[in-house]
């Protein structure tokens, strides 16, 4: 919407294709139904949150920043506002009122807004863009192309994968699309037992062959099949690093080979947690292990405690060994959290993979393969941490490739005409 607005504006006669019924599906349900459209964090702490191919992004994200986006924005009638973390919302806290305000935008600069409109394939005759071919059998003839189809993750929103094939039919390398920013699934059976639960202030640190990969606090939730929330998407997505693992085998391998620890008591050191075992051992002496710690932990996972540590849950706390109290404290500041995997990408927040971005000029989104080809969001093979900044991407790339797209269209006519 914003590539199509920005090209519109430049001057482009523009066509906007939807294969929804409706603009902004996958809007719509960003931030909760808030949208969090972007993160005022400077440049360096922005690409700091991008774990793949962050150079690539730096002339987008440096030439339309968070202050520009906003600025779009608050001209369209949706101001905005800053809130925890320095994410930024619409001050309505309506998603719907982004897709609304760019609507009214494209109406204004007189884009053709065609909705329930598939593009199949691409027309590249002679190595560059023609046009392209729409799924009820109509040719669109175009001198520059724009492919902002999303990626691959909930598809019910529109982004089923679309851009792939088209990209990679005009000779484009596509990695993955594998799910990122999503919830992963434990070895053990425990954290099941505790679905539901959701642990605030606690934090989740992640090895690899030793190495400190991820280490974050903030919330984790239970689930039936291992851990969600906001600790869990993040790992989910630090952990898979920039390789292309892709592979089932190579998926286990990775997961496998990683370090899971949760600490429940961060703000306590291992002789703080001890100290504060002691005291309440000795207060409860004459109380089943099971019962004496729902001071320190929460209810469920008081109750879990015992099948983690091995601590029989019925054993009296005044028969518990010093050895016994400092192991359990230990477990606490670190019990181990295999994962087996991820979820699938039918509920991953964004894709991972995408169009290979040494094959686009990260200076006009242009496809280095196919000239009138540009890219824009998450169908890129980039993708950052939650927060505002996989929306500021995808804002960012598209109005580089919408001015583009417009330059390159103004200067073809140009030569048409002499
Ligand atoms: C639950 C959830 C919450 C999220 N919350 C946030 C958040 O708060 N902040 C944030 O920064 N990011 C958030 N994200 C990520 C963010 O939504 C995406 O990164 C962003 O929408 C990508 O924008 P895009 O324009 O590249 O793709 P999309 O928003 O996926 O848009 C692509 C559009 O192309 C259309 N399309 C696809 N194929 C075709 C075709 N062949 N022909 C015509 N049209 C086609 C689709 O229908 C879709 O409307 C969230 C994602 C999810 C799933």
């Amino acid at each position: 919407m914003l590539a199509a607005l920005t090209a519109a504006r430049a001057g482009a006669r523009v066509t906007l294709l939807e294969r929804n019924e409706k603009l902004g599906k996958k809007l719509y349900i960003t931030g909760k139904g808030r949208c969090n459209v972007t993160n005022t964090a400077d440049f360096e702490d922005f690409f700091g949150q991008v774990p793949r191919n962050p150079r690539f992004l730096q002339a987008a994200i440096r030439g339309f920043s968070h202050v520009a986006l906003r600025d779009v924005l608050q001209q369209l009638g949706v101001p905005t506002v800053e809130e925890r973390g320095r994410r930024v919302f619409p001050a309505s806290q309506k998603a719907s009122d982004v897709t609304r305000g760019l609507a009214r935008g494209l109406a204004e600069a007189g884009v053709d807004v065609r909705l329930s409109c598939r593009a199949l394939a691409l027309d590249a005759a002679y190595g560059a863009i023609s046009g392209l071919r729409l799924e009820n059998g109509e040719a669109l003839a175009a001198r520059a192309v724009i492919l902002a189809t999303g990626g691959a993750s909930y598809p019910a929103t529109g982004s089923t994968g679309d851009g792939y094939t088209l990209a990679r039919a005009v000779g484009h390398t596509v990695h993955g699309p594998l799910p990122a920013l999503v919830p992963l699934i434990a070895r053990d059976v425990w954290p099941a037992a505790l679905q539901g639960l959701s642990l605030r202030n606690v934090r989740l640190a992640a090895r690899r062959g030793g190495r400190l990969i991820f280490d974050e606090q903030g919330e984790l939730l239970f689930t039936h099949f291992g851990i969600s929330g906001p600790l869990a998407l993040a790992l989910s997505s630090q952990a898979q690093g920039d390789g292309a693992q892709t592979g089932e085998g190579a998926q286990a391998a990775l997961w496998g080979a990683l370090d899971v620890r949760l600490d429940t008591k961060p703000g306590l050191t291992f002789e703080q947690l001890d100290a504060r075992l002691l005291r309440d051992f000795e207060a409860l002496a004459r109380k089943q292990f099971a019962n004496a710690l729902a001071g320190l932990l929460p209810a469920r996972m008081a109750a879990t405690l015992p099948q983690i540590c091995g601590i029989p849950a019925h054993k009296p706390v005044h028969q518990i060994t010093r050895a016994e109290r400092q192991a359990l404290g230990a477990l606490l500041k670190g019990i181990p959290l295999p994962i087996a995997g991820t979820r699938a990408l039918e509920e991953a927040v964004i894709t991972r993979g995408g169009v290979e971005v040494r094959q686009v000029d990260p200076s006009t989104m242009m496809s280095k393969r196919v000239p009138g080809l540009y890219f824009a969001g998450e169908l890129l093979d980039v993708d950052a941490q939650t927060g505002g900044f996989n929306l500021q991407i995808a804002f960012s790339t598209g109005v580089l490739a919408g001015q583009a797209a417009a330059a390159q269209v103004r200067r073809d006519q140009c030569d048409q005409a002499n």
